[in-house]
């Protein structure tokens, strides 16, 4: 049986992986794409942020089922928000020691829904290895001992001692969790300069030291982190020096095994995106300021737990180019307050809400535009989700065939990707959608002014590319959790 590869490139954009792969400058990927399938338009998770997609990709599931709503979400649970450390002020406001907390431990632990199996744990209980290289989704039962750098954890105050990580058999979490190899890992790029080996280089070199070691599960996932960042600076339409950056980490795997063709011919290779990302605005009117618009409503700050003595009213959760609007009380009385606000801004591109049980609104800032949808009903979608429907389609800019086939297009798979944004654990909410060129302004809130941007439900925000190498596929209409029930189908399961 070949084992399997799965590289996560976060922030893999579709039009610049055509362009370099076309110029030549992307070797490996070219070999992998050549004598593979190559996908276009692979649909991601809403919000298309890194801990919602890669939980969707690992459990094959949305995040209704698989419960992590967003990078900045409000846990009803806990009456708090919930921050992967989104900004470097965030982090020093919650404090870091509480960021790594949430990271490296509660996402899987807590978050993730323990119902939702991930691909390591289905595999490892049928006896098959599986393997971890910095994706921070690795939810599976071997413990791992977390080891903090001195100078990470005299910054965080943060001390794993007695800390143990679970995880599929082989675990890499940079600096953090690693395997014990034996000498050169010191030569690797880490340490604070190096995100504590949280890059694209230290992914690829114990990937590669596993393989040469002899010690290659049967299934790794391997992220590369870099190019999230360089496309949120440079914009998502010049990545292609940070791309071709990690075809070379690929190719430095491909190598391992003699030649590129042997790699094949023992492994399934996949590479992806979680999600994509679109270019921002550069002046101030592209930021939508939500603080400002909501100033009204009394807002539930990063730290603080909501409760009958401070009468907070709202959380705002901005996650880039999307937002969720949490109503903590007086909720039938501010709802509509809050719509109608935002409804007059043309700059949000959908505003959705759940109506009652089983049946949501969706309508487009700036005009009068009003769709109603509920699950099962007449209308079928490409993936063979059927919906019921009341109102303008174009408010998620689909259309309906005379079949009764409804097609998305500028927004995909939109009304299941809105219905999990709004049943992602419990909690009344509002989401907004920002329009092309526009992010979500408010306290805690990354910004990429001029930049890179994500989170949307727009197609640009939405899609990645896909390359299945080394095993034979067929997906009309891929979304990124078709890769769980794939490569559970390869090992035979
Ligand atoms: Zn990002």
């Amino acid at each position: 049986m070949k084992k399997v590869i799965l590289f996560v490139i976060d922030s893999l954009h579709p039009a610049v992986l055509r362009r370099i792969l076309s110029e030549g400058n992307a070797p490996a990927l070219a070999f992998l794409a050549k004598h593979g399938t190559y996908f276009d338009r692979v649909v991601s998770s809403f919000p298309t942020m890194t801990p919602v997609a890669t939980s969707s990709m690992i459990t094959g599931t949305w995040p209704d089922r698989h419960r992590v709503p967003g990078f900045i979400w409000y846990n009803e649970e806990i009456r708090k928000i919930v921050d992967y450390g989104a900004t470097l002020q965030s982090i020093l406001k919650i404090g870091p020691k509480k960021i790594l907390r949430n990271l490296l431990i509660k996402l899987n632990e807590e978050h993730l829904n323990p119902e939702t199996p991930t691909l390591y744990e289905e595999l490892e209980s049928r006896g098959y290895s599986t393997g971890n290289v910095n994706f921070f989704m690795y939810r599976a039962t071997h413990p791992h001992q977390a080891k903090i750098p001195f100078s990470l954890s005299l910054a965080t105050g943060f001390r794993l001692k007695q800390e143990t990580v679970s995880g599929p058999s082989h675990l890499t979490l940079g600096q953090l969790v690693h395997p014990p190899f034996s000498g050169r890992l010191t030569s690797y790029p880490r340490g604070v300069f190096h995100r504590f080996g949280f890059n694209d280089a230290f992914s690829g070199k114990i990937v590669a030291q596993l393989i040469r070691e002899g010690k290659q599960p049967d299934f790794t996932v391997v992220y590369f982190p870099d190019n999230d960042k360089y496309s949120h600076y440079y914009g998502p339409l010049r990545t292609g020096p940070s791309i071709e950056r990690a075809d070379q980490q690929v190719a430095s795997v491909l190598d391992e095994f003699g030649s590129w063709e042997k790699a094949l011919e023992e492994n399934v290779m996949i590479v992806t995106g979680d999600h994509s990302q679109s270019t921002v605005g550069l002046s101030e009117e592209y930021l939508i300021d939500l603080d400002h618009a909501l100033k009204s409503f009394k807002r539930l700050r990063a730290t603080e737990e909501a409760s009958e003595d401070n009468n907070k009213e709202i959380a705002i959760c901005p996650n880039e180019r999307m937002a969720f609007i949490y109503l903590l009380q007086r909720k039938s009385e501010i709802l509509p307050e809050i719509v109608s606000i935002l409804a007059k801004d043309p700059r949000n591109a959908q505003i959705a809400w759940r109506v009652s049980e089983n049946r949501y609104c969706v309508i487009q800032g700036g005009t009068e535009k009003r769709l109603f949808f509920s699950r099962t009903g007449a209308y079928q979608d490409v993936y063979g989700q059927s919906w019921s429907l009341e109102g303008d389609l174009s408010v998620v800019g689909a259309q309906v065939t005379r079949e009764q086939i409804i097609e998305f297009e500028k927004y995909p798979d939109a009304f299941n990707r809105l219905f999990s944004a709004l049943e992602a654990r419990s909690g009344s909410r509002v989401v907004v959608s920002a329009a092309s060129g526009y992010e979500y302004l408010a306290v805690g809130a990354p910004i990429h002014p001029g930049g890179g941007s994500h989170g949307s439900l727009e197609e640009e925000d939405s899609t990645v590319p896909m390359i299945i190498s080394g095993m034979s596929v067929r997906l009309e209409h891929p979304r990124i959790i078709d890769l769980y029930p794939m490569i559970l189908e390869h090992f035979g399961l």
